[in-house]
C-alpha cells in the first residue's frame, strides 16, 4: 500500500523545495561570510531540509542537532516545550548559531531554544525555518525567522520530515493528507 493514497493535495513539489532549500543557502553563505557559523538543527522534522540547506552553503560551518518536543500524537500542540537532546556543542560562546527548523507554528519550541543559546552565551542566535505559520503565532513568542522558505496557512502539513503520528516523514513533497487519516471515522479505523 502506497502513501501516496493518503495525500490529498501537494503545496510543494520536490522541485519547490529544491529551490527553496538552494536560495536559502545562498542567502545565508553571503550573511554568514567570516563568522563561526553552527547549524543547529531541529529533529525531527528539520532533519530533510537540513541535508538539502547545508549542501547550498558554500562557506565553513559545523552542524549540531537538538531535540525538543512541543507535539504529542495528534495535530495539536500541548503548550509545553522541553529539550529531551542538547547539543553535544557544550559551550555555544563564540558561536553564531542558526537554527533551523521545519516550520513555526506557535513559536514556543524556538523561543524556547533561541532563550537558552543566547542564555548560555551564543554570539548570536537566528532562525531558519522551511515553513512559517504566522496567523498561530503566540501572544508570548518574540522571536522572528531571518530566513523563510515559505509561508502557509494554517492546515497541518506532512512530508519533507514533517510527520503526523510519526509517518509520512519520507514524503519527498510538501502536502496535506485527507480528512479521514487525520480524523478517521469507526468505520475507516475497523476497516484497517
Ligand atoms: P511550535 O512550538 O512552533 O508550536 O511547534 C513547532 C513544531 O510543531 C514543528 O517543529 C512541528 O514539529 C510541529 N508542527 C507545527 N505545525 C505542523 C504542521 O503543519 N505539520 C507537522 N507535521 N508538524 C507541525
Ligand atoms: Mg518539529
Amino acid at each position: 500500500m502506497s502513501m501516496l493514497q493518503d495525500i490529498q493535495e501537494v503545496f510543494f513539489s520536490q522541485e519547490d523545495l529544491a529551490k527553496i532549500a538552494n536560495r536559502l543557502g545562498h542567502q545565508i553563505s553571503h550573511d554568514y561570510k567570516d563568522h563561526n557559523l553552527l547549524i543547529v538543527s531541529v529533529l525531527k522534522g528539520s532533519v530533510i531540509f537540513m541535508a538539502d540547506l547545508m549542501r547550498n552553503i558554500t562557506i565553513p560551518c559545523k552542524i549540531d542537532f537538538i531535540t525538543a518536543s512541543s507535539y504529542h500524537a495528534g495535530t495539536e500542540s500541548t503548550g509545553s516545550v522541553s529539550v529531551t537532546d542538547d547539543l553535544s556543542v557544550k559551550d555555544v560562546h563564540g558561536y553564531d548559531i542558526l537554527i533551523v527548523e521545519d516550520i513555526l507554528d506557535t513559536g514556543r519550541t524556538l523561543q524556547k531554544l533561541s532563550d537558552i543559546f543566547s542564555k548560555k552565551g551564543a554570539s548570536s542566535v537566528r532562525i531558519c525555518t522551511l515553513l512559517d505559520k504566522p496567523e498561530r503565532r503566540d501572544k508570548s513568542v518574540t522571536i522572528k525567522p531571518t530566513y523563510i522558505g515559505a509561508k502557509v496557512r494554517n492546515e497541518f502539513v506532512v512530508g519533507y520530515g514533517l510527520d503526523f503520528d510519526q509517518k509520512y516523514r519520507n514524503l519527498p513533497f510538501i502536502g496535506i493528507l485527507k480528512e479521514e487519516i487525520y480524523h478517521p471515522t469507526t468505520e475507516t479505523k475497523e476497516a484497517n
